[in-house]
């Protein structure tokens, strides 16, 4: 009789890991016992030494789908006398660093939404249906270790039959920590926005209110959302005034794949995306035949489609019969609701009714969102279904707090080997985003027990999250350059550990010389960069103001080329009364310059008169995208020597103002435009691997959402003999800053040693 102890490490807890033993220790009758504690599952086993090793290999190899083994560790211990059965042990609550993290929330599984729709069962249309392969997690959680306890289910105790289930090894619910049923778990309510009940089934009444053109705000797995029949043009209207959100696209929900097929155009990515695990947004080309109203996506032809990522939507969504609207619950950006206390007096003038229920929200988490370029999926908004999954480093080092920049906020814990990073924040411009951002940090403290030894910051000293830090005393500081950051983090997502050419366009962080850069080719790593070339600096005439109207921005760049002989395009001649104001701002000392990639779409999309003000951030840029015809043009690349070398916007602004004069079409200049976009960083990349060796670019950066570009910039660039590094596990946007700030940390932390 031998005796092993095996330590294992990685996504382990909530993911059915213990029942995984448990079964495997059965199935080659060894004796022992399984539990969680803080570093992951700990496993003891007794037998034969060769099925010792037997069960050793089928650990890793039979793992659950949702788990992520990074170790296995075994050492031989004393065998223990009059052992008889394998056994899971009570979760051992330690006051040490805890390495485990809690899983993502899972969408239902198959088997659970048979049960929902089984009639005979006792499942049948349960809202709660979960098993250990599904079911929430991270927003139920209070603390680790994950067990039932120490989640907010914890406050509806098992009936008998739940019970059983839960204790049978050879069942699908054996140890999962949310199972419930009718009798036992939490239930539905539906109430009008005052607080009356509205009698019914909750579902069936909920969706009728939906049916009939209302608003219902429902209380999701992650925060409330808004939600309303996605064919009918008033109730989206009313959706958008009462919401204050004027042109943003709304996503949608829909029963099943065959409803979302018929609204979208979904390839097999796009599809497996849809249907994955993470149930994420998926953007996606609108069929000219969907029923749905213009008003959800006034600016693009792509939908945002979700499928129900709970049994609640997947009732919801059936009984509607129509696709519908379901965008967080909030005012404009402000953080999705989550508390019930809040819901009268935050939705209560906005939605007509209220589908909610009993169990507590512990965490908030968006709808993630994400599309399909070049290929892969790509993620543009890191929430449910992925966070609070981590993100492998380079290696393992001391922790480091990273929190991130100012729009589409995250925070990033460096622990151990994994970058814990946070659900998406949002805008750090709104206080209560400043209060969830707060929370985010401390959530990441409490959950790890972590001590950081560096608390790394962006170098924009307006931001909130800069000032967080500057008035912390958490840990010793560290500002990192915003592209600086985008490097690290592109190269750390892709798992690269050398350094790279980085193209890093986006709209705009603070530069290490008093200007916004954003059209930025840096040469190096998270150890540190080269400034290697940049666009060509222009005013940003009032600041923010240019920010929110594109034609100030496509005046500064005209007045750069053509100085005061200004063309006579629509754009000039629509301002001519604050055209001298702003071409005053535009004088030697007068504005702040930026080398923004990000604004130079901004003014192209003003002169083809696409965007000549704006309502949401990449606003602009998204409609020059969709105005894009097919690509005939080529505009000329002007690359000046010197240290940094500069790309010259002039020859693309001349040439999209000769267009413009003579009679093309904004679909061909939007064409050419990215065309132009990718040639410069095709050409730039060439020089930077001329100076260095370097062979992989790294691209990052808010402008790489932009499909257009990716489709046409990695293809040419491979072609040109370039590896290309791109995301995968965070967005190319600001949401992926903070764990390039985390890595730059350990980086410096490691070379200070
Ligand atoms: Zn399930
Ligand atoms: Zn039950």
């Amino acid at each position: 009789m031998k005796r092993r102890r095996l330590r294992i490490a990685g996504t382990v807890q909530g993911v059915g890991f213990r029942p995984h033993l448990h079964r495997l220790a059965r199935s080659v009758s060894l004796t022992g016992a399984a539990g969680n504690d803080d570093e992951g599952v700990w496993c003891e086993i007794q037998g034969r030494r060769a099925d010792l090793d037997a069960f050793e290999a089928r650990v890793t190899a039979e793992a659950p789908p949702l788990a992520r083994v990074d170790s296995v560790r075994a050492t031989d211990v004393p065998a223990v006398e009059g052992e008889r059965e394998f056994s899971i042990a009570p979760s051992a609550l330690g006051s040490g660093t805890v390495a485990g993290t809690v899983p993502p929330d899972v969408a239902a599984c198959g088997a659970c939404l048979a049960e929902i729709a089984d009639r005979g069962g006792r499942r049948y249309r349960y809202a709660f249906t979960c098993c250990t392969d599904c079911g929430p997690r991270y927003t139920v959680v209070r603390s680790l270790p994950y067990d039932r306890e120490r989640t907010s289910m914890a406050a509806f105790p098992l009936c008998r039959a739940c019970e059983a289930e839960y204790h049978d090894p050879a069942d699908r619910r054996h140890h999962a920590q949310a199972v419930c049923c009718g009798k036992c778990g939490p239930s539905l309510s539906l109430e009008s926005t005052a607080g009356e009940a509205i009698e019914g089934d909750p579902i069936e009444e909920a969706a009728s209110l939906l049916r009939a053109g209302r608003i219902v705000a429902v209380k999701g797995v992650g925060g409330y959302q808004l939600a309303c029949r996605a064919d009918d043009s008033a109730a989206v209207g009313r959706l958008r005034r009462r919401k204050h959100r004027e042109e943003k696209p709304f996503a949608l929900l829909v029963a099943s794949v065959e409803a979302a097929t018929a609204i979208s155009v979904l390839d097999d990515s796009a599809l497996r995306a849809l249907t994955g695990p993470e149930a994420p947004i998926v953007l996606a080309p609108r069929r000219e035949s969907a029923a749905v109203a213009a008003e959800v996506a006034p600016d693009t032809r792509l939908l945002g489609v979700m499928l129900p990522a709970t049994p609640l939507h997947a009732l919801l969504a059936d009984a509607a019969g129509v696709p519908l609207v379901c965008t967080s619950g909030n005012r404009s950006d402000e953080p999705i609701v989550t508390d019930d206390d809040r819901v009268g007096t935050e939705l209560g003038d906005i939605a007509d009714a209220v589908l909610g229920h009993d169990r507590v929200i512990e965490r908030r988490a968006d709808d993630s969102v994400g599309h399909v370029v070049a290929g892969g999926f790509q993620l543009l908004r890191r929430a449910r279904g992925y966070a609070p999954g981590t993100v492998r480093l380079d290696g393992d080092g001391p922790p480091v707090l990273a929190v991130g920049a100012e729009l589409k906020s995250t925070v990033c814990l460096a622990l151990g080997a994994d970058a814990h990073m946070s659900v998406h924040l949002g805008d750090l411009e709104h206080p209560t985003a400043l209060a969830t951002f707060e929370t985010a940090v401390a959530d990441l403290f409490s959950l790890t027990r972590a001590t950081p030894e560096l608390l790394v910051h962006d170098l924009h000293p307006e931001y909130l999250s800069t000032k967080f830090a500057v008035s912390s005393d958490l840990a010793p500081r560290l500002g990192v350059q915003h592209h600086h950051a985008h490097l690290a983090s592109c190269l750390t997502d892709a798992g690269f550990r050398s350094p790279a050419i980085g193209v890093m366009f986006d709209g705009m962080g603070w530069g290490t010389d008093g200007t916004l850069w954003g059209g930025e080719i840096l040469v190096g790593d998270a150890g540190g960069y080269e400034r290697f070339a940049h666009l060509h600096p222009v005013p940003m005439p009032g600041g923010s103001a240019a920010v929110r109207q594109p034609w100030r921005m496509a005046l500064a760049h005209l007045h750069e080329v053509f100085d005061a002989d200004l063309p006579a395009l629509a754009c000039v001649t629509d301002h001519l009364q604050d055209a001298p104001q702003v071409l005053g701002q535009c004088h030697p000392g007068q504005s702040i310059l930026t080398t923004s990639m990000g604004r130079l779409f901004d003014s192209v999309a003003a002169l083809c008169g696409v965007a000549g003000t704006v309502t949401y951030e990449g606003q602009a840029a998204i409609r020059l995208e969709q105005a894009a015809g097919p690509d005939a043009r080529r505009y000329p690349v002007e690359i000046s020597d010197g240290t940094p070398a500069v790309i010259e916007f002039s020859p693309v602004v001349e040439a999209v103002t000769a267009d413009l004069l003579a009679g093309h079409e904004p679909s061909a200049i939007s064409a050419a435009f990215h065309r132009w976009v990718a040639d410069v960083a095709v050409a730039v990349s060439k020089q930077g691997r001329e100076a260095t060796g370097l062979t992989a670019v790294a691209i990052s950066g808010g402008v790489f959402q932009n499909r257009r570009l990716v489709e046409l910039l990695v293809p040419d660039l491979e072609k040109s003999g370039f590896e290309v590094l791109r995301h995968r596990q965070v967005p190319p946007n600001d949401g992926g800053i903070s764990l390039g700030q985390a890595a730059v940390g350990r980086a410096t932390l490691a070379g200070g040693s």
